[in-house]
């Protein structure tokens, strides 16, 4: 269970109950870090690749459990989301992420970055986002379009009503590639 894609050069998927995505730019980073129940997947697919205290910089789609495991394993990086994901976690951090545990990781606000247009795409979560990565037109679409249909959007935090308005965003972007949270 649980292997390794290079989708274009310098990025690569790891398969890991969530998908989680290591970029290997100047500043090494990942988006999405897979479920706990995947960390020995996790350690030895993605230390293939790179060291994991090389690691400076997690972006999550959104707080869910599946998403968010395994941020133990990286000492030295810092966790970003956006502003509505980071708020509604403080308020309820166990029906955010839908875990049975409360998740004890330090958030950082995702600010802009000069690789990615951020996108907001509300619906599976309040404060989900999407990355379009510029310059290979990679568009990363968490939990919210996956290959084959959309996330579900009755979740603690769903927003059902905005979900069309997101999925109309993403249908703009002119993306070559689509790399979703899931394989479904
Ligand atoms: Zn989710």
């Amino acid at each position: 269970m649980g292997y390794t894609e290079k989708i274009v050069d310098k990025v690569y998927k790891i398969k890991a109950d969530s998908n989680l995505y290591f970029l290997d730019f100047d500043e090494k980073m990942v988006i999405d870090t897979g479920s706990d129940s995947n960390k020995d997947i996790v350690k030895r697919e993605l230390g293939k690749l790179v060291e994991l205290k090389e690691i400076k910089k997690i972006i999550f789609t959104h707080l869910h459990y599946d998403h968010i495991g395994n941020y133990d394993l990286f000492p030295n990086a810092k966790f970003f989301a956006s502003l509505s994901e980071i708020e509604d976690f403080k308020k309820d951090p166990v029906g955010t992420t839908v875990s049975e545990e409360k998740v004890d990781v330090d958030l950082k606000l995702l600010g802009k970055m000069k690789e990615f247009e951020i996108i907001d795409t509300p619906g599976h979560t309040r404060g989900s986002i999407c990355l379009f990565f510029l310059k290979e037109k990679i568009l990363f679409s968490g939990d919210t379009l996956f290959y084959k249909g959309f996330g579900r959007i009755d979740l603690p935090t769903s927003v059902p009503e905005e979900m069309k308005g997101s999925l109309d965003k993403l249908k703009k972007l002119e993306y070559k590639v689509l790399c979703p949270g899931h394989e479904y």
